[in-house]
């Protein structure tokens, strides 16, 4: 890579700091953007970066990349990126080509993602040949995966080896992955939680450093793009499925816990949960209906490793039992659950999902959002007795009784308070 010496070539910016942007000053004529518009030319492409004439042509606040925005900015500091650099799209192309869905034209169904996102490259070549920074905010490729459960119950013959979906006994899988980072219409979002656009905007702006002025200073511009995690979405079988109301679809709905997802701690159920969706997912696909899951990045209820691990000690110092579960986290956080899940049916609208004939999800918050956003789920699953890690009861036991599903027992408060988790005794006269 190419070190630029950025003290050798002097200051990029010029000498002026242009702290913030209003709507009638000289020059500010952002690219018109409507969002809602089914047609992408006259929808228009969203323009976040800065640089050139960017401050005065740009019709979002923030920056592209989601939380990676950061590093983005690092590696232009560092000299490593110029500051001008326009990336060259060349065979991105995605692999697949999604059917338009009505949604992609409506200015309710989708406010946290760009329904255009994926083929910016086509629908605003004029723009990029122009020399406009539009940049693609979905991506869509395809893989090979192989997760351990999946290759065992290949293994134990529990699922087939089809030679499509799952190409061999080893339990390698072939998946279409679609990446998507979060691009947000602000009056739309502000909406989903019935709040006025103006408090969003102030609010974010103000427990966010004072970041991005503009939320104060430019209410021309409507799209807002956060700094936070996206999501990717996993398809086993044939994509064109998943909009297909004569196909079944079954769907998981994870958020991200990196601890047990990747790592494998045994405190919770989410990587059994995983597991267990991806299965019934691949099983779908392979009785000739849809199978997905919807991977959010939204760490530990969207509250961080940090918060996540203070709790973890909380817990286990104060006797881990199901009925503190929830308020040891109220304790620290001030809130038992920031994930919000208002936002995520966004993508299963975009997808053409029109019900979802298996969800794969205790969750009654995701299943209500989903349900109130015009999609029926005819049958909710929970992750089978026996996939339930032991020191995990706590957190699952809790959950019912705070209205997650079940097919099986709702604890009593009372109850609650016997389901304990493992202490650390065994762990301290072994550390020591
Ligand atoms: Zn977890």
């Amino acid at each position: 890579m190419t070190h630029i010496p950025v003290d050798v070539l002097g200051n990029p910016y010029g000498s002026k700091v242009v702290l913030t942007t209003y709507p009638d000053i000289g020059g500010v004529r952002p690219v018109p953007l409507r969002w809602g518009e089914s047609e992408p030319s006259q929808r228009g492409p969203v323009i976040a970066t800065r640089t050139g004439t960017g401050a005065k042509t740009r019709n979002a606040i923030g920056a592209h990349g989601g939380s990676y925005s950061v590093y983005n900015a690092l590696a232009i500091a560092g000299g490593d990126l110029p500051p001008d650099f326009l990336p060259d799209f060349t065979n991105t192309e995605p692999t697949f080509d999604f059917k338009q869905q009505p949604a992609w034209g409506s200015a309710e169904k989708i406010v946290a993602m760009d329904p255009f996102g994926h083929i910016i490259s086509t629908a605003y070549k004029k723009y990029l040949q122009e020399g406009y920074d539009v940049r693609p905010t979905i991506a869509i490729t395809r893989a090979t995966m192989r997760v351990g459960e999946i290759a065992e119950a290949v293994k134990d013959g529990k699922l087939p080896v089809d030679g499509d979906i799952v190409i061999d006994d080893e339990g390698n899988v072939r998946v279409t992955k679609v990446a998507v980072e979060p691009v947000w219409y602000l009056p739309g979002v502000a909406k989903r939680f019935n709040i006025e656009e103006n408090h969003l905007r102030r609010a974010l702006f103000e427990h966010m450093g004072g970041s991005y002025p503009e939320l104060i200073t430019r209410p021309d511009l409507k799209i807002f793009l956060p700094p936070i995690g996206g999501l990717t979405v996993y398809i086993f079988g044939p994509p064109e499925r998943v909009s297909d109301p004569s196909c079944n679809l079954a769907l998981r709905v994870h958020d991200e816990c990196n601890g047990s997802d990747v790592f494998q701690s045994d405190i919770c159920t989410c990587r059994p949960y995983l597991a267990f969706g991806i299965q019934e997912a691949i099983r779908e696909a392979q009785q000739g209906g849809s199978g997905l899951c919807i991977y959010f990045r939204k760490e530990g209820r969207a509250l961080g490793e940090v918060v996540k691990y203070l709790v973890y000690n909380a817990r286990k110092r104060g006797g881990d039992t199901a009925d503190k579960y929830f308020q040891r986290t109220e304790n620290v956080a001030g809130v038992r659950d920031m994930r919000f899940q208002a936002l995520m049916p966004d993508i299963l609208h975009w997808l053409g999902i029109t019900k979802i004939d298996k969800m794969l999800s205790m969750s009654n918050m995701k299943h209500d959002a989903i349900v109130e956003s015009g999609i029926p789920i005819i049958e909710r699953i929970p992750i089978p007795d026996d996939m339930i890690p032991k020191d995990s009861r706590v957190e699952i036991d809790a959950k019912i009784n705070a209205g997650y599903f079940t097919t099986g027992t709702v604890r009593t408060a009372e109850e609650l308070a016997e389901v304990k988790g493992r202490g650390w005794e065994q762990w301290e006269d072994v550390a020591h």
